[in-house]
């Protein structure tokens, strides 16, 4: 079945007018190839038996073919709080993770970009696996068809929102990123609106002066965690060859084309980042364009190298930045009895 699977091109990877193309050159009618392609996308097909108004000779010529890479939620474990952790196999066996997240008002998927992640950011549990392969563009699709799924069958509501806050930077593996989104909001696809989704990034400065180029219209987070240069790059081995300055002059060319704030993502750590001082330099990045800023509560990844800065100091924090009218939320983790928060996506079955 494996050996089947991968020996057959992936349907998927077919543009529409490709599929219609291959149609045409099998004898059939490109309508054939929309209806097919329907089905692939719009109604999230895992299997060519499933495509009832297509015919079961076609099927049968497609099935020699072509194979449906879907991927397949392996593990589904659920914490206390409603939080969905959904341990995702893909087609070479490989695992991703991704969360469903509830509150009162949305359902927000949190889903995977790479296999691992390159970025050796000290405190978080995916740098530990390095970098495997990036996610093709329907397996970042498939992430979130199968969150609208649960979504729909165990909360009997849609789904809302997508955040790329799962394993991975979304900006290492921007083209397959930029194609599922565009799946995701076309309405061929989910028809969900680019303002309901936000791509999270370590930062990486001519990535998003790419973005801010194609002039894309989904949200920017950028994970900051400090407004120094010394202390970033402790923490963030790529503040070295992408330090602050770049960051900021990539913010302003954002900012400047897209007219849209950015989110910064910040966890205060006991004695690293939890002085005055680096909240008054947090304070003065927030000014370089619009913006909010989410104090993230720290998940402990076991080694207790990095610690939670006391609520007073979170305090500390959100006073100075609000008494500057800059927007702080101080957020509280969701799905930690079941290592679904951040930083804590590192299934043990990667190798
Ligand atoms: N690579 C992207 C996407 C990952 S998002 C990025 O860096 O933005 C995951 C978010 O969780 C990031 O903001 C990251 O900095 C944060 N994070 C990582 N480890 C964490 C931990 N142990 N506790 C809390 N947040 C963590």
């Amino acid at each position: 079945m494996t050996e089947e699977i991968i020996t057959k091109k992936d349907i998927r990877k077919l543009k529409l007018e490709e599929l219609k193309a291959f149609f045409v050159a099998h004898g059939e009618k490109p309508f054939r190839a929309q209806q097919v392609y329907e089905w692939l996308w719009q109604k999230s097909a895992k299997s060519f038996d499933q495509m009832t108004n297509v015919s079961v000779a076609t099927r049968e010529m497609l099935k020699t073919h072509f194979s449906i890479n879907h991927i397949h939620v392996d593990q589904m474990q659920r914490s206390e709080d409603g939080t969905i952790k959904n341990a995702v196999k893909l087609h070479d066996g490989m695992i991703v993770e991704s969360v469903l997240i509830p509150t009162e008002k949305r359902i927000t998927a949190c889903v995977s970009s790479q296999v691992g992640c390159s970025l050796a950011c000290k405190f978080c549990a995916t740098a530990r696996l390095k970098r495997q392969r990036n996610l093709n563009p329907d397996e970042i699709y498939d992430q979130v068809v199968a969150i609208k799924e649960q979504s729909e069958s165990l909360f009997g509501r849609p789904l809302t929102n997508i955040v790329f806050m799962g394993m991975g930077e979304p900006l290492l593996n921007y083209a397959n990123v930029v194609t599922a989104i565009e799946k995701i909001t076309s309405p061929k696809g989910l028809n969900m609106a680019a303002k309901r989704i936000t791509v999270s990034t370590v930062g990486i400065a001519k990535m998003i002066m790419k973005m801010a180029d194609d002039e894309v219209k989904f949200n920017l987070a950028v994970s900051l965690h400090s407004a120094l240069d010394g202390v970033r790059s402790s923490i963030m081995p790529i503040n070295d060859t992408n330090p602050l300055s770049e960051l900021a002059d990539a913010l302003r060319y954002w900012y400047q084309k897209r007219k849209k704030k950015v989110t910064y993502e910040y966890v205060v750590w006991k004695g690293i980042n939890d002085t005055k001082k680096d909240a008054e330099a947090l304070l003065t990045f927030c000014k370089i364009i619009p913006c909010k800023v989410n104090l993230i509560e720290y998940n402990p990844i076991d080694d207790g190298e990095f610690q939670q800065a006391s609520d007073d100091k979170l305090r500390m924090y959100q006073e100075l930045l609000e008494g500057h009218g800059i927007t702080t939320r101080i957020r509280k983790s969701r799905g930690k009895d079941i290592a679904a928060a951040c930083g804590q996506l590192a299934n043990k079955t990667v190798v």
